[in-house]
């Protein structure tokens, strides 16, 4: 799995909406890559002061712009290396 798959699927991930196939895939890349493991902590950081705000869910325009956040905050690590 590349780094931009992660990203895609990060969100099901998280949710564990994943099929138990790309689940591992993405287990094993989070387990060589540095990179991914900081936007899942950073993503799952998010979710969880949502959570402590007393909402359950992130609202989809949050989770939209939380997402592109991290996509921009990654090609800038991956470009400045
Ligand atoms: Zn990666």
């Amino acid at each position: 799995m590349k780094c931009e798959e992660l990203l895609q699927y990060l969100s099901d991930y998280i949710d564990q909406e994943l099929e138990e196939e790309l689940n591992s895939e993405a287990q094993e890349h989070l387990a060589t890559c540095q990179n991914c493991r900081v936007v899942l902590d950073s993503t799952q950081q998010t979710i969880f002061l949502f959570r402590e705000q007393g909402k359950r869910t992130i609202p989809a325009q949050s989770r939209v712009r939380l997402f592109n956040q991290l996509q921009d905050a990654f090609i800038k690590s991956k470009t400045s290396e």
